[in-house]
């Protein structure tokens, strides 16, 4: 249990060294036992808690002394007492980071010794005055015997140190949601939009009712690729598809892996000549592009072409965003059939003669 302020500096002006390692012993072997009893000790927990009683316990001793030493000096300034004691407990916590550095550099424990150096060339000065204030006010407490006040102040750490635990939890909380809905709706290979997420805009969608140009497009004879090659020369292949693909969108256009080398794009904000406009120039793009990929000890270059269908209306007016792919499918289809690289493209404008597949 952290309750996020070490009070050893308060008990140590108070009862002196002998009082410091009681308070130090106690302290040290409560959370010693306490996390093995839960099997949550780490191996080295045991000599952790000989090393934190005896630096805490010296350096404490010394704050003692220096603080009866030095109490004649600033007793005649108004509030003389308060800044020894502040100033006190910085020391001691600055202290023992000079502490640790020694003792890792005697271990040799580089990492550690460099953190420790960070700790003393930068000090957190908000840890630093909360350690420092919470102690000399600890102390203030215990000498005039104020035990009404002691428990008050032991209470309001704990609550605050508690409300801290619950928002970090939440802000931990949150970042795994995201995470995971990341994982959720990108597809691993390429890092596009995924089916679950093709599935959710085109539910956002069906209300929208503007005009949206759906495409699916689909390699052509992927197969050959993979067995001319392998799975892996095929997977390069897909993701320079979803590269060239993605490069060439504006904002609120989407891209999803709908399948296994098909993806599929949300056109928006474009009439139906202007979709027809952009697949004609992937196309050409795609057709003249290549694909450098590793295969076997050396680089093969490999080119390939996609063919396209697309569908292009206004949501809701007679059909919904789920029809509307199963059309553009279609479509995808029908350039297949008549030999693949090229596009075949409807609109729910453009007359009987192009008029959606039935
Ligand atoms: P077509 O021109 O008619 O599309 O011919 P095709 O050979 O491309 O036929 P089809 O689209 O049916 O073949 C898809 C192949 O893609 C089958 C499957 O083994 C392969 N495939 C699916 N997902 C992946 C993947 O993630 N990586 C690789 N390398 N291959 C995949
Ligand atoms: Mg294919
Ligand atoms: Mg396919």
């Amino acid at each position: 249990m952290d309750y996020g302020i070490n009070y050893t500096w308060a008990f140590a002006i108070y009862t002196g060294p002998v009082g410091a390692f009681a308070f130090e012993f106690l302290y040290a072997f409560s959370i010693y036992a306490y996390k093995k009893l839960r099997g949550k000790a780490d191996p080295d927990e045991g000599l952790d808690m000989f090393y934190n009683i005896g630096s805490y316990t010296v350096i404490g001793s010394l704050c003692y002394y220096l603080y009866t030493g030095l109490y004649s000096l600033f007793d005649y300034a108004p509030y003389g007492d308060w800044v020894l004691l502040v100033l006190l407990v910085a020391l001691s916590t600055l202290f023992t980071h000079v502490n640790l550095f020694i003792t890792f550099t005697l271990s040799r424990d580089l990492d550690l010794r460099d953190k420790a150096a960070n700790l003393i060339r930068s000090p957190n000065w908000a840890d630093l005055a909360k350690v420092s204030i919470t102690n000399a006010m600890l102390a203030v407490l215990l000498r005039e015997e104020r035990w009404d006040m002691m428990i008050l102040l032991f209470l309001l750490n704990y609550i605050v140190s508690l409300s801290f635990y619950s928002k970090s939890q939440n802000i931990q909380n949150k970042f795994e949601r995201d995470k995971f809905e990341q994982m959720a709706y990108r597809d691993f290979l390429t890092g596009v939009h995924n089916r679950a997420y093709m599935d959710q805009r085109m539910k956002e969608l069906d209300r929208s009712g503007e005009s949206i140009g759906i495409l699916v497009t689909d390699i052509d004879k992927f197969k050959k690729i993979n067995d001319t090659y392998n799975h892996a020369v095929g997977d390069r292949v897909i993701r320079h598809l979803a590269e060239s693909l993605q490069t060439r969108l504006r904002t609120g256009d989407y891209l999803f892996r709908s399948g296994g080398e098909e993806f599929t794009i949300f056109l928006r904000g474009r009439s139906y000549d202007e979709c027809r406009e952009w697949t004609r120039r992937r196309l050409e793009e795609i057709g003249s592009s290549s694909v450098e990929a590793e295969y076997g000890d050396q680089t093969t270059t490999i080119h390939y072409t996609v063919s396209f269908g697309l569908y292009y209306f206004t949501v809701g007016r007679s059909v919904m965003m789920e029809r509307g792919y199963v059309y553009a499918d279609q479509l995808l289809l029908e350039s297949k059939r008549q030999g693949r690289n090229r596009l075949s493209a409807a609109s729910d404008t453009s007359g009987p003669e192009s008029s959606p597949p039935a």
